[in-house]
């Protein structure tokens, strides 16, 4: 976020996942057209719906705690296809929670709660210098921003978020 501040990912994602490799192998290694494996696939099915389940209700608590705190807040308008196809993230990329705040679901609740939701272009967010407007290549491994003009170090989300928010605010003319 633009305050510096970071969601942590919540410990379950990775033992769900866990689970889920788990039960995959046991799966994959049932004979086929067994009774074992009808079994098995049945577990696996009820593991995906529970992760599903469990992200989504984390998102939802997250997005309603941003909704109290922030009057404005300014969001990339990504397409969430693309980022699912960038199948090198990992599950719990910080940036997939970003998108999936925007979930029309947590959307409308800010909106019902007079709160202002700005989409911005996402050109340029992680490339641009937050402190002196300098772009530069930032590849998705490199994590933390290190300007060569004017020689800001900040995480790379951070100065994202900080660029996000400077969109947001000149769009609606709030800049200064
Ligand atoms: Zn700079």
């Amino acid at each position: 976020m633009s305050t510096g501040e970071a969601i942590a990912n919540p410990r379950f994602f990775r033992e769900d996942q866990a689970t889920l490799a788990r039960a995959s192998r046991k799966l994959s290694r049932a004979a086929k057209g067994s009774k074992e494996r009808e079994k098995k696939r049945n577990i696996v099915a009820r593991i995906h719906e529970r992760i599903g389940n469990r992200r989504k209700n984390f998102i939802e608590q997250e997005a309603s705690k941003l909704v109290v705190r922030f009057g404005l807040l300014a969001i990339e308008a990504l397409v969430v296809g693309t980022l699912v196809k960038k199948t090198h993230l990992s599950k719990s990329d910080c940036r997939c929670l970003v998108v999936d705040v925007l979930h029309p679901s947590s959307r409308a609740k800010a909106e019902e709660a007079g709160r202002q939701v700005v989409r911005v272009n996402p050109a340029y967010t992680s490339q641009t210098c937050s402190a002196c407007g300098h772009r530069q290549p930032m590849p998705l491994s490199v994590r933390v921003y290190e300007c060569s003009h004017c020689g800001l170090v900040i995480h790379r989300d951070h100065n994202g978020s900080r660029n996000i928010l400077a969109d947001a605010l000149q769009a609606c003319g709030r800049a200064g």
